[in-house]
């Protein structure tokens, strides 16, 4: 080997990994388990992942992780949240939809600020990196400051500004999430990107929708919005529209004609679910949420049948209450072999393809996430296999899906920087955070 070539180093090396990752270039999402495997980093992308040892151009790293007795998966994507509402935790449980927003929710964050955001999204980002979760979909407000808190911490997200267009302010937010796609699009190395967030049909009537299109089209980004969420929203857009389904109405006005990410699409007809796979759209799915919210069951294993995009979601942390991927992927598996009497229904695989790959292509980010290989972003999470839950060793998918937990996760890698190393999280004074998050949603439970 020439001088030159030894003095050349990949960033970091990960090597003796159980490599556990869907592929993209699979139609079925087929998983590849790869026992004592490397993974080689370079410049924030992943330039090797396979068997060991890797090519020797990759021998030469700046730095070494030993993950013998380690699992290496992508990291899950939480494909719908609303960050900040952390501060809402066990604020408003075990009530009726309209009663829990309309009593509780909506009145309290009419006194949220722009310091509480920042804190309930810190919060939610350590959380989330503590349990493997290295991309997040956001649609809330003050986004600047999710914004600030996905920077500091060194998370991936989308972020849309939450649109509801029968509110007195719909023009200044609508203002707000321009300014959001101009000031934050690409920033923080890249790993902010921005979507429009037109809340729902029932809050945003056509005429509006109509606005936000024409502004997602100026700045060329996608909208994250929610749709048929409830029974009632479904039976309100076919009474108020000649019929159609609130995804009918949307397909009609060219909404789909964007990239779109739609959250929950629990009440879906036959015809929708074809719209849906026609169109491209993303759908986050939110089991945790749906279940206790009492939302209903959406016809998740229909919809992969037809091809439709699906990801999971936490929903916020008010509905859930944690923003624990794994446990949606679980919940996932577990819900559909229930409501379908069928236990074959979504398989480990499966469930684990959804928390990964499939969220990455429900936010169209699938050309640069959700899966370990050559040419991806580096978003690598590492799991202990040495707990008395993970033993014996017969199926590791299996054990991730249905036995692992969250705290399992060891070390986050996001955009090819270290955000936790052995459970410790990197340049984060996480006590701080907690006491901060744990004031302001005291001071804003007084206001109420
Ligand atoms: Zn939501």
């Amino acid at each position: 080997m020439t001088q030159a070539a030894c003095a050349k180093k990949t960033d970091i090396l990960i090597e003796g990994a159980t490599i556990i990752s869907p592929s993209s270039s699979g139609a079925d999402e087929r998983i590849t388990v790869v026992d004592k495997g490397t993974i080689a980093i370079d410049g924030g992308k992943i330039v090797y992942a396979g068997r060991s040892p890797a090519p020797p151009e990759f021998h030469n790293a700046l730095k070494r992780i030993d993950a013998s007795g380690l699992i290496a998966l992508p990291g899950f994507v939480n494909a719908h949240t609303h960050a900040a509402m952390t501060l809402l935790r066990g604020y408003a449980d075990d009530m009726v939809l309209m009663e829990w927003l309309q009593e509780k929710i909506w009145p309290i964050e009419a006194h949220l600020d722009s310091e509480d955001v920042y804190y309930g999204a810190m919060l939610a980002c350590i959380e989330m990196i503590r349990a493997g979760v290295t991309t997040f979909a956001d649609q809330y407000f003050f986004m600047d400051d999710t914004a600030r808190a996905v920077r500091d911490t060194g998370i991936r997200a989308s972020l849309s500004r939450g649109l509801i267009a029968t509110s007195p302010n719909s023009s200044r937010a609508l203002r707000e999430n321009i300014e959001l796609c101009e000031a934050w699009d690409g920033e923080a190395s890249g790993r902010i990107t921005t979507m429009f967030g037109p809340h729902a049909p029932y809050t945003c009537p056509v005429d509006f929708l109509e606005k936000v299109m024409e502004a997602a089209e100026e700045h060329g980004v996608g909208m994250h919005i929610h749709l048929s969420e409830t029974r009632g929203e479904v039976e309100e857009s076919r009474a108020r529209h000649g019929g159609m389904s609130p995804i009918e109405l949307m397909d009609s006005i060219g909404l789909f004609e964007f990239r779109i990410l739609a959250a929950h699409c629990v009440h879906v007809s036959p015809k929708d679910i074809e719209i849906l796979s026609a169109k491209g759209v993303g759908v986050a799915h939110n089991p945790g949420s749906n279940m206790k919210i009492a939302s209903g069951i959406a016809p998740v294993p229909a919809m992969l049948k037809a091809g439709v995009r699906v990801g999971l979601g936490t929903d916020g942390a008010s509905s859930n209450n944690n923003l624990d991927l794994l446990e949606e992927a679980r919940l996932a598996a577990f819900l559909h072999k229930l409501a379908n009497d069928d236990p074959t229904v979504i398989p480990a695989g499966q469930a684990l393809a959804m928390a990964t790959l499939g969220g990455a292509k429900a936010m169209g980010m699938d050309f640069e996430i959700g899966s370990l290989e050559p040419g991806k972003k580096a978003d690598i999470i590492l799991l202990d296999m040495n707990k008395p839950h993970m033993y014996p060793k017969h199926d590791l998918t299996s054990h991730i899906i249905y036995s692992a937990r969250a705290s399992d996760v060891t070390t986050v890698i996001i955009n090819g920087e270290s955000v936790m190393e052995d459970g410790v999280l990197t340049g984060i004074d996480e006590q701080e955070v907690l006491r901060k998050a744990e004031e302001k949603a005291k001071a804003l439970v007084a206001k109420a």
